[in-house]
């Protein structure tokens, strides 16, 4: 890691002011520099978000000053110039970019970026402890595309000295970035080794939060009666019904006797939750018996949970027998309920880390 810059000048550049909030957000995340404290993610908060806010404008500043304006009709140089500007938000920087300047944010980039100022206010409001996991994971991943950002969009836009002197400083961030990343892994291999010596595996599930599979179901509740549990990695806290309204079937709004769990009968079966087991991974689940049932699909045609392994027609025991009549009377459209097949197609996403 490069020394720290001299204090900056009065005309610090866009991008070199905004590498520098980026190297001091690496200074307080990189393990291998100093322990982290919750007072280092506070600060790396803080500096990650003065980073988006000024890298990207940097770039809208190069397709044209005004757009750096919240309303770019009311732009005046004078008021660039004096910087009594309303600037834009984060949000209105994103939409421009992809409107106007053809950058390519993808959705989850985007929520990563604006996710930032979420997390700033519950480390204002919860004070440092609980939430600095889950924002430690998400800075992880904006630094991760800022670091691209510069790279793809910026760096072109620079004279060779500035060039320059900018390259060596990405380079120095790449391996702060590295060394984050290493750190994450091995706390998330340190959770899974509990995970597995404690046999939870199968209840083990995703995190929404800071989407680690450390989010252990099925512990005992505690004093009480109440079920919420703690993820592992970000200590962020659930309830079955949360967990629930993240797994529930495309266009349903509350659980219903689409959710019905085989083994309790509540409304409590979640769809496509990923569970640590790799012999699992993603299969439906019960939040209120944290069991995974990967012998259950949705039923092709009224989307009740069925016993996929036995029926190869997909479909449940009723819509069965409805089809036999229908090839003696005349058949029904199944999109009219709903439900076409694709929406069931397994998508075999990438085991994360
Ligand atoms: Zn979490
Ligand atoms: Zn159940
Ligand atoms: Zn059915």
């Amino acid at each position: 890691m490069r020394p720290r810059a001299a204090p900056p000048e009065l005309d610090f550049p866009l991008v070199r002011n905004g590498l520098d909030y980026l190297t001091s957000v690496v200074e307080h995340l990189d393990e291998n520099q100093s322990k982290v404290t919750a007072r280092d993610v506070k600060y790396a908060v803080l500096h990650l978000q003065a980073a988006v806010e000024v890298l990207l404008k940097a770039r809208l500043m190069a397709e044209h000053w005004s757009l750096v304006f919240s309303k770019p009709e009311d732009a005046t140089r004078k008021a660039l110039d004096e910087a009594t500007l309303s600037s834009v938000t984060t949000d209105q920087a994103i939409t421009r970019l992809r409107n106007i300047a053809a950058v390519p944010i993808t959705d989850k980039e985007e929520k990563a970026l604006t996710g930032l100022g979420k997390h700033r206010n519950k480390l204002q409001h919860f004070g440092l402890t609980a939430p600095a996991r889950a924002v430690e994971a998400k800075a992880g991943e904006v630094l991760d595309f800022l670091i691209r950002f510069v790279d793809e969009e910026l760096l072109i836009r620079l004279g060779p000295k500035e060039r320059k002197e900018a390259e060596r400083t990405l380079r120095g961030l790449r391996g702060g970035l590295a060394n984050i990343n290493t750190f994450m892994k091995e706390r998330t291999n340190r959770i899974r080794g509990e995970v597995k010596k404690e046999g939870a595996e199968n209840r083990t599930i995703q995190c929404p939060d800071c989407d680690q599979m450390a989010l252990v179901l099925g512990e005992a509740a505690n004093s009480d009666g109440e079920l919420t549990v703690s993820c592992r990695f970000c200590a962020s806290p659930w309830e079955p019904e949360e967990l629930l309204s993240f797994h529930r079937t495309e266009g349903q709004e509350e659980p219903s006797e689409l959710n019905t769990c085989p083994q309790c009968g509540e409304w409590m079966l979640g769809w496509r939750v990923r569970i640590l087991s790799e012999l699992v991974g993603e299969a439906p689940f019960c939040f209120a018996c944290s069991v995974a049932f990967p012998a259950l699909a949705p039923c092709d045609r009224c989307g009740r949970p069925t016993a996929a392994a036995d029926d190869s027609t997909g479909r449940c025991g009723s819509c069965w027998e409805d089809a036999m009549e229908e090839t003696r009377y005349g058949r029904e459209d199944p999109t009219d309920y709903g439900y076409g097949p694709e929406q069931w197609d397994d998508e075999n996403d990438e085991e994360q880390q």
